[in-house]
């Protein structure tokens, strides 16, 4: 089912998560088992984050470069096609525009669609590790509101297109460009890169009128940010479902860290019960699962349409948060 029909027919509000595919090496099997403990409270559906490649070049004795793979993870594709053969749920791929042409990124459109996956979020992607700035792949998108307009462009693979010619000789439909629902990422707090959140949510606004049908936040702290968002998001004619993504805190190393990675603010109400616990690892966990429950609590309160929840490998916590709130 796609994740518009799922928000427009749901009579309360629902969780989703999302999950990071594995790093080679793991099985099929084991990244089948880390999911089970969210199973249990029927989410959705599940998104599935997609990462670049990372390559490093190596000087060779005749002074010539050679490419080698550092790291690279099972695609989402992969891990949505894995996920779709034990559990009954919609799955959500990530697409970036970082690292593919417009070309590959049809060919990625061809390979959900031959699985019958008709979800997607359209991502512009970091930049390189190394690189300061996001740089676009000669022949690729620049933004993610072009890479949302070439999605709605897409009119299917040469089956997808023969069976719709089919279908329209009998009468009964011609090409569909909205058979991906498409989601788009937001900021409550900007992305890093925009010169003010005025701006940021003009360009938001871009992605939704290439044709985005709901929108998903990064994380955030202090629901407040979120709520003064939506209310700039709707005052700027932005009229899709934005939904809150959540992550608990689980180290007090994080609240160095995601700031910096996110480019986003942890209340001091947090960070000093957190560094007055910093030496136990349990009560920090605690805290931070405290905390996030507290955030999910009260958007439920408000009348959000559902909760996105940003897994990143760990499960107990966002189990604990689940039983808490749904
Ligand atoms: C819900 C969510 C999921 C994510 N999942 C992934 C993932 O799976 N993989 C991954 O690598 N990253 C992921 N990210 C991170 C994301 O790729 C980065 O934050 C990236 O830097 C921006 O992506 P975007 O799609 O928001 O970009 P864009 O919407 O293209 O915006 C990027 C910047 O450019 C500006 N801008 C946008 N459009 C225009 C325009 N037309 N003209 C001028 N300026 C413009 C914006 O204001 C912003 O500052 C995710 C983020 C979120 C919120």
């Amino acid at each position: 089912m796609k994740v518009s029909e799922i928000l427009a027919n749901s009579t309360k509000p629902y969780p989703s998560i999302e999950i990071v595919p594995p790093l080679r090496g793991i099985t099929k099997d084991e990244l089948l088992e880390s999911i089970a403990p969210f199973m249990e409270f029927s989410p959705k559906y599940i998104n599935v984050t997609s990462h670049r490649d990372e390559f490093e070049y190596r000087e060779e004795a005749d002074g010539s470069f050679s490419r080698h793979l550092l790291r690279n993870r099972i695609n989402e594709t992969t891990v949505c096609a894995a996920i779709m053969s034990r559990y009954d749920v919609a799955v959500v791929p990530h697409l970036i525009c970082g690292g593919c042409t417009k070309e590959e990124i049809e060919s990625r459109l061809d390979n959900l669609e031959f699985l019958g996956i008709n979800n997607i979020v359209a991502l512009r992607g970091d930049s390189m590790s190394g690189e300061k700035r996001f740089t676009p792949t000669p022949g690729g998108y620049r933004y993610a509101n072009e890479l949302v307009e070439g999605i709605r462009q897409y009119q299917g693979s040469a089956a997808y297109q023969r069976k719709r010619k089919m279908e329209s000789e009998d009468g009964t439909s011609g090409t569909d460009d909205r058979y991906f629902c498409i989601g788009v990422g937001a900021y409550p707090e900007k992305h890093f890169e925009a010169a003010n959140i005025e701006t940021d949510i003009l360009n938001l606004k871009k992605k939704v009128d290439a044709g985005a049908d709901y929108i998903i936040t990064q994380m955030f702290f202090d629901n407040q940010i979120y709520y003064d968002f939506v209310e700039k998001c709707r005052a700027a004619g932005i009229n899709v479902p934005i939904i809150p993504g959540l992550k608990p805190l689980s180290t007090a190393r994080q609240i160095d860290v995601l700031p910096e990675a996110f480019s986003l603010d942890i209340p001091l109400e947090l960070t000093q019960e957190i560094e007055k616990f910093k030496n136990d690892k349990d009560a920090v966990y605690n805290i931070g699962t405290e905390w996030c429950s507290m955030q999910c609590k009260d958007l439920l309160k408000h009348g959000v349409p559902a909760v996105h929840f940003y897994t990143m490998g760990k499960s107990k916590n966002i189990v604990n948060i689940l039983k808490n709130c749904f």
